[in-house]
């Protein structure tokens, strides 16, 4: 829309040169409802009772005056039903369009789901929360949140498998003095010679010297410190990489190996994920560490296969968020209390 409104601006701009009264270009950067509105208003307003004007572009504004305003208003309600989301159901719009195992016409299908979160204590369900995200990431906070409100204080240590594994997690653990035995995404993997010898020149494998910050690569060469980068995350937490860069990679023999870019190769470096990811090796690794993911394995998944497979619960049977954290909340009790019962 901002490209086709700036389009017909500028061959307005070009028909009306040298009128008086010619109105003041439009801000495109951003568009909204008003802004649609507007823009349409003025265009008509400079091109409207011209003679001669281009057919395309005049069959052009005709369907920008038709359908833009109503088009726009229609995105602006369907975007704040979304609220960040890539999809929603039309038949309940705070469920999300999911991959889901269950497939059973093998075809990757995705289907309208929630993303159910939960907290075990010796499989008793100690806390639960319901979310849109597709993935398992951006819920800790919330679940966090959520154990606070019900028990007054963040827990101790907190155990979750590598869909967790993320600086923004780790960070909130930090500072709400969680102990985190949580995997990051290559944990396991790293655990496997086979799996380091397959890349000699990963990143993570070249040397660095910490004194005069610059790394060494498979060559020989020096990777110089040339700046930060910053971006932030779908949810706004900014993450900071250093980047360093070799020199004189079209001639070097190791070059299509090493990295495939044109260029001279640049690493990026989150300083503060290593670190974070070091502290996750020593406490995975530790006694405690590996007592805790053996218990993970035997503690959380069985409560959810107890509660599918055993008692056939696979789909909600109400709509909306609030609904299903009610129906979720019963089915949790009523695990808790058949448990107890055992
Ligand atoms: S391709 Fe570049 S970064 Fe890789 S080993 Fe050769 S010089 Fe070093």
């Amino acid at each position: 829309m901002e490209k086709q409104l700036a389009d017909i601006w500028a061959y307005a701009q070009s028909v009306a040169a040298g009128e008086d009264n010619l109105p003041e270009p439009p801000d495109l950067t951003t568009i909204n409802k008003e802004k649609v509105q507007d823009t349409v208003d003025t265009l008509n307003q400079v091109l409207g009772k011209k003679e001669g004007i281009d057919k395309k572009m005049k069959a052009k504004l005709g369907y920008v005056t038709k359908h833009y305003p109503v088009n726009i208003a229609r995105y602006e309600q369907q975007e704040a039903i979304l609220g960040g989301r890539n999809s929603y159901s039309k038949t309940d719009p705070d469920a999300t369009f999911m991959k889901l195992k269950e497939d059973h016409m093998r075809n990757g299908q995705l289907k309208a789901a929630y993303n159910v979160q939960i907290s075990t204590s010796n499989q008793f369900i100690v806390n639960y929360t319901i979310h849109p995200n597709t993935t398992d990431t951006n819920t800790l906070a919330g679940h966090l949140e959520q154990h606070e409100r019900s028990f007054g204080a963040a827990p101790k240590s907190l155990t979750a498998d590598a869909g967790y594994g993320s600086e923004e997690n780790y960070t909130l653990l930090e500072e709400k003095k969680i102990t985190a035995f949580v995997k990051y995404g290559l944990f396991d993997k790293r655990q496997n010679q086979a799996f380091n010898k397959k890349y000699p020149f990963a990143a993570d494998k070249i040397y660095y010297n910490s004194e005069r910050d610059y790394y060494i690569c498979p060559m020989g060469q020096k990777m110089s410190y040339i700046g930060n980068r910053t971006r932030k995350t779908t949810t706004g937490f900014e993450q900071t990489v250093r980047l360093y860069k070799a020199q004189n990679c079209q001639s070097c023999p190791l070059n299509g190996a090493c990295h495939k870019s044109q260029n001279d190769r640049i690493i990026q470096v989150n300083v503060n994920l290593e670190r974070q990811k070091q502290q996750a090796d020593q406490l995975l690794k530790s006694e405690e560490g590996v007592i805790k993911r053996k218990k993970r394995c035997w503690d959380v998944e069985p409560v959810f296969g107890n509660i599918k497979n055993n008692h056939n619960f696979r789909r909600f049977m109400l709509r909306g968020k609030q609904k299903v954290e009610i129906e979720w909340g019963l089915v949790a009790m009523a695990h808790n209390i058949r448990k107890r019962a055992a």
